[in-house]
């Protein structure tokens, strides 16, 4: 694998060489038939056969059109002609650029007397005396494709198209299989989508395959509305604190929380004793996830105030300091900048010596420093150059008040489209992915790719400092999901 090229998906690449170098079988290796753009098989739809020279230019007027329209809409294009015209090979570059997209040579430079060879193998070969043409120009632009302008002029090699959440990720996960390190796993439940009269045995069914397949911490959404990034508006949801108090009745060994709590939601107070009956109930198992909310429209229509952004989170910060009064002995009074409870009276007291606290959202000015400040956890998205950023941003909160970074566990949220291999992943997203949205989009949304690029990514992911790896499934309710992300859990273990 060391000298494997890795595309960029979506890109252009425009191959090189004279018939008999291998193109075709090379494109066909490592790309679906429908993004190889071939000038022989236009020949062949728009003409006689492959061979039929008299639809030449009418092959090559298709094949720029396609090539057009395909990259036009962003989808990785190879164009399988000889590629010696240097006027085609600057169209090609040029219509890679104005759509955006990188463009690369796969220059084949397999000897003459092998093409020769191989041509007169054919069963229609072409004659020799074009074929020595061919060869000869070939000779003579090899040298000058490194200055055309390309992304890259390569040999052709092992390929992976990556898409952008798998760049390295190839890379990264021969490290886990050589130097394995260790990740702790979260499922996130975001979809109930058996139907309501299936819902109540389903959702103990799947608790026990999560914790089957080595999940250890499973997490609710609290929100009253199923959320725009997840699906529509009237897909079931249940509400958060009575499923995390059913869960805590059929499982065994998963810590349980809300990702996260909203403090608009619910009254401090009131919020204390729902964490410490979870706790009570699950024999210590809870976790308090909490943030300062921000979908304004489930505020609204349930009738809750949606505060500025300033005062969310100085109810936060209350939450933050008052919590663990409730959830204490004795009975403090408080005052804080929002709330005040002259009795911070809540028993039974939890079980955890500690109830720990998550606190959700990467703001870096105030969210990051309540985290830094009050929390035993905070909660991190996007990739892994991302999440180092952040963390850094976490750690420089911590030393400004003389916490322990390490005493905050790092956690990370994503959705998550897993396949055992590429077939598999593609038959997910053609079955899952809205009509209204590109199956890049959908793809980079769900981080869609396989057991093995999802190891590489967590890896990634785990290098830049992350811990707990939280994952929603978008096909959750697919019996195959939860087994297969198992696998990349055991590659973590
Ligand atoms: P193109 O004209 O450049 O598209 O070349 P093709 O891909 O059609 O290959 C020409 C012939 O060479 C076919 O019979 C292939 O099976 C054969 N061929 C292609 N690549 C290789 C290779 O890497 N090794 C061997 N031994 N044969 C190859
Ligand atoms: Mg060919």
């Amino acid at each position: 694998m060391a000298d494997s090229i890795e595309f960029p998906d979506p890109c252009l690449v425009v191959l090189v060489g004279p018939s008999g170098s291998g193109k075709s079988t090379w494109a066909l290796q490592h790309f679906r038939p429908e993004q190889v753009v071939s000038s022989d098989r236009l020949r062949a739809i728009v003409g006689e056969d492959e061979r039929d020279q008299l639809a030449s230019s009418d092959a090559f007027e298709l094949l720029e059109l396609i090539v057009k329209r395909r990259l036009h809409r962003r989808l990785t294009t190879v164009i399988d002609t000889v590629g010696l015209d240097d006027e085609r090979r600057r169209g090609y570059r040029e219509a890679a650029a104005s759509a955006g997209l990188p463009a690369f040579v796969v220059a084949f430079d397999t000897p003459g007397d092998v093409c020769r060879a191989r041509n007169r193998e054919r069963r229609r070969p072409i004659p020799e005396r074009v074929l020595n043409g061919q060869i000869r120009r070939f000779g003579q632009i090899r040298p000058r494709l490194a200055e055309e302008g390309w992304e890259g002029v390569l040999a052709p090699a092992t390929v992976a198209l990556a898409a952008a959440p798998f760049r390295q990720a190839a890379a990264a996960l021969t490290r886990q299989q050589s130097r394995p390190i260790g990740l702790r796993f979260g499922l996130s439940v975001s979809t109930f989508g058996w139907g309501r009269e299936s819902t109540r045995t389903e959702l103990v069914r799947l608790a026990g395959i999560a914790e089957g397949v080595g999940f250890d911490s499973l997490w609710l959404m609290d929100h009253l509305i199923q959320i725009p990034q997840v699906g529509p508006e009237w897909a079931d949801l249940l509400e958060s604190y009575t499923t995390l108090g059913y869960l805590a009745a059929c499982t065994e060994r998963v810590t349980l929380g809300a990702l996260v709590t909203a403090v608009t939601f619910r009254n401090v107070g009131h919020l204390a004793k729902i964490v410490t009956t979870l706790d009570v109930l699950s024999g210590g198992r809870a976790w308090c996830g909490l943030g300062a909310a921000w979908w304004a429209r489930e505020h609204q229509a349930y009738g809750f105030t949606f505060p500025p952004p300033r005062e969310r989170l100085d109810i936060l910060e209350d939450a933050l300091q008052v919590l663990p009064l409730l959830w204490g002995p004795g009975s403090k009074s408080f005052a804080g900048r929002v709330l005040n409870l002259p009795d911070t009276l809540c028993y039974p007291r939890p079980l955890q010596d500690r109830v720990p606290i998550l606190v959700g959202g990467q703001g870096e000015l105030r969210t990051l420093r309540l985290a830094a400040r009050y929390a035993d956890a905070c909660n991190l998205f996007g990739d892994a150059e991302r999440v180092a950023a952040k963390r850094a941003v976490l750690h420089r909160h911590c030393a400004a008040v003389g916490r322990d970074p390490a005493s905050i566990e790092v956690t990370h949220l994503s959705p998550v489209l897993v396949g055992e291999n590429v077939s598999h992943v593609d038959a997910l997203v053609a079955s899952l992915r809205p009509r209204s949205e590109s199956s890049e989009r959908f793809r980079a949304r769900t981080k869609a790719g396989t057991v093995d690029q999802q190891v590489g990514r967590l890896r990634l992911l785990a290098e830049a400092g992350v811990q707990h790896a939280i994952v929603s499934l978008p096909n959750l309710t697919d019996e195959s999901a939860l087994p297969t992300f198992g696998k990349v859990i055991t590659a973590f273990r």
